[in-house]
């Protein structure tokens, strides 16, 4: 199987190639296709496996230009760490769009993530405590998100991050897209996915 097999677009086959990728890994195999025709996914894959671009690539294809003010995805991840390394996989795959992106974690004031909001946002990447203190504060619009990624869910079970992943639940629109990976699935993650995905498919790897 090849990249050119999905019907990417030409600017994100020319950032695959960049970054070396030389053919789908698995869970792109089956993840890409299913999140291109609009389905919730709930992909059970470890980290190592190419799962964040798994859901990036077609994100960046449903996308595709910048738009508007208000962000159109959002993916939640548990750490600054990850949150950082997502933002940077959105950046390398992004590259040849003009899709603008931002990571949102806590530990540092707001005022340069403000600022970066203000000017227009097309996907975040963010912890949820620090996307929902934005949002409280007003500096977050929420009304043209379409697709939804919770990243490392079975970590952000662990962390205890499920009253905010609930209260962001419930003020972003419900017509929308939704996607959730983890590695493992304990049943506070099958609760989890009950709750928070419509008809989903599951790919595991
Ligand atoms: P992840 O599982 O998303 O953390 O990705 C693990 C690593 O694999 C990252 O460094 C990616 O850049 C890389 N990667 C993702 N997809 C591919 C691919 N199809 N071919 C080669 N490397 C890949």
């Amino acid at each position: 199987m090849t990249f050119e097999e999905f019907n990417l677009n030409r600017q994100l086959l020319n950032a695959i190639a960049d970054a070396g990728y030389e053919t789908p890994s698995p869970i792109q195999e089956k993840a890409i296709p299913l999140v291109l025709q609009g389905h919730d996914v709930l992909g059970i894959a470890q980290t190592g496996t190419g799962k964040t671009a798994a859901y990036l690539l077609p994100i960046l294809m449903k996308i595709k230009y910048a738009q508007g003010e208000t962000p159109r995805a959002l993916i939640l991840a548990p750490t600054r760490e990850l949150v950082m390394q997502i933002n940077a996989a959105v950046a390398e795959l992004g590259k040849y769009t003009d899709l603008r992106h931002l990571a949102l974690y806590g530990g540092l004031g707001p005022k340069t993530q403000i600022e970066a909001l203000q000017k227009g946002i097309d996907i975040i990447v963010a912890t949820p405590g620090r996307f929902l203190d934005l949002y409280l504060r007003g500096e977050i619009g929420v009304k043209q998100l379409s697709v939804l990624v919770l990243d490392e869910a079975d970590k952000m079970m662990d962390m205890g991050f499920m009253p905010q992943i609930n209260r962001i639940l419930e003020v972003i629109p419900r017509k929308r897209q939704n996607l959730l990976f983890s590695a493992t699935f304990p049943p506070k993650v099958e609760r989890l996915s009950e709750n928070f995905l419509e008809a989903p498919v599951r790919v595991e790897v």
